[in-house]
């Protein structure tokens, strides 16, 4: 594993979501991925979609996850968006990975934002 990427916390909010520990309002679901809408949406339309392994980040991911995963995970993806009905309209996805994007749970996820015009890509804190 890179030394950048931290240990996977089986604990994380996300994982306990997967075990059924926890609730979510479930879009997809599949051997590979599970979707499902932001407690906190940020947009008309956010969901996440959040691997089945245990994974921290898509850098974690895109190092030890195998090819029938990464497939997998992005055809969840894409399925989410179709079930969404934000093809036609578009979408935004985006992953946080590490202390400069504010990543808040450790396991890897991707979000799908839409529903609405979202303005141009990021918006940049100042730096004092
Ligand atoms: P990130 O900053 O990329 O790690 O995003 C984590 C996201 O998970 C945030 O947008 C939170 O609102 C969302 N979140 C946290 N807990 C839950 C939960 N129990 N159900 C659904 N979304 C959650």
């Amino acid at each position: 594993m890179s030394a950048a990427v931290i240990a996977y916390d089986p604990n994380n909010i996300f994982a306990r979501i997967l075990r059924g520990e926890i609730p979510c309002k479930k879009v997809y679901e599949d051997e590979h991925a599970l979707a499902f809408h932001d407690i906190n949406p940020q947009a008309k339309i956010h969901v996440l979609v959040i691997a089945k392994g245990a994974y921290v980040s898509m850098a974690d991911f895109s190092i030890k996850a195998s090819d029938k995963e990464i497939v997998g995970f992005f055809r969840a993806e894409g399925t989410t968006a179709e079930k969404l009905g934000v093809i036609e309209s578009g979408y935004r996805l985006l992953a946080n990975h590490g202390p400069n994007s504010h990543q808040e749970v450790p396991h890897l996820h991707v979000h799908i934002f839409g529903g609405q015009k979202l303005g141009r890509m990021i918006a940049v804190e100042r730096q004092s």
